[in-house]
């Protein structure tokens, strides 16, 4: 086997699908997705609504079984696997849903603290004191712990749904249209979250998103998904410069243009420094 300094480049894979088909009764919503997740990346999935991305994403967390074709995390195929290795691969990755997700008669402090509890031993006292922390990394007052989520604005509801999906510091991260629904400024203040995040080291993204801004500003990889496959796969420049026609129609409306030139024209360097050619970390 290669050793470390051997391969200084090498990444490794989190996430591999290989041929996977969806099908709910005689619609088929996946017909053969390959795809890889690389350590330490930002990878994005987007298409149009209805192409299948939340279901993706709920086959990668073990919500929900392909009908044919493979699926491996962290190594660990999800075909039958046995209840205490799931269990085991879910205290690895952190998710946040489409809808938030939150339970509605737990305060904020609970909702976070709720897989501490599922997953650890800790005390009471160690779960709020960790929860009230993970709030602060969002950058929610501890007061906020007190609200229950009705009380939240849209904003604050990704924030405290972050809070809960970063709770076990997983090695993995899942965020499903983190800024849909939000006014501009609430999903401005997002995106810097997942800056910041992905500024943590090691930690890998998993985003489905529509949002433009937020492709250009954090994505590292992203796969195009139409027709129940994987149209192409790369940085946001990358797939800007790709002919398909399912590709194209990303890029080419008169916002799509808008947020390219704003994201690639005032900082002419970063044209030169795709975000795929950040560094890797190696394995160790
Ligand atoms: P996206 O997130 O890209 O908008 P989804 O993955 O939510 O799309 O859904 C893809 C397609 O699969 C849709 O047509 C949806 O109606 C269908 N679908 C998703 N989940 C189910 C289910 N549990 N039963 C039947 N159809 C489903
Ligand atoms: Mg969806």
């Amino acid at each position: 086997m290669a050793s470390p300094t051997e391969t200084p480049q090498a990444t490794q894979t989190v996430i591999e699908m290989n041929d996977v088909f969806t099908r709910f009764g005689q619609h088929v919503v996946h017909s053969g997705i390959d795809l890889e997740v690389h350590q330490a990346d930002v990878f994005a999935v987007i298409g149009g609504s209805g192409s299948g991305k939340s279901t993706l994403l709920r086959e990668m967390i073990l919500l929900q079984q392909p009908s044919s074709g493979s699926i491996r995390v962290f190594g660990v195929d999800l075909k039958n696997i046995p209840d205490e290795a799931a269990l085991a691969l879910r205290k690895r990755w952190g998710v946040m849903f489409q809808h938030g997700g939150l339970f509605s008669s737990l305060t904020v402090l609970e909702n976070v603290g709720l897989p501490l509890r599922e997953h650890t031993h800790l005390n009471d006292h160690l779960i709020d004191e960790t929860a009230v922390a993970k709030l602060a990394l969002v950058d929610l007052l501890p007061e906020v712990g007190a609200q229950y989520p009705a009380q939240l604005s849209g904003g604050m509801m990704k924030r405290a749904s972050l809070a809960r999906a970063l709770v076990l510091d997983p090695e993995l991260l899942f965020l499903d249209e983190p800024t849909a629904g939000l006014d501009p400024a609430s999903a401005t203040g997002v995106d810097e979250l997942i800056l910041k995040l992905r500024d943590r080291s090691g930690l890998t993204i998993v985003m489905i998103t529509h949002d433009l801004d937020l492709l250009w500003r954090v994505a590292d990889r992203v796969a195009v998904l139409a027709d129940g496959k994987v149209q192409g796969t790369g940085s946001m420049l990358e797939l800007a410069r790709m002919e398909q026609s399912a590709i194209r129609s990303f890029f080419d409306g008169p916002r799509a243009r808008a947020a390219q030139q704003q994201h690639t024209v005032p900082n002419k360097h970063e044209i030169n420094k795709e975000p795929s050619s950040k560094p890797k970390s190696t394995i160790h």
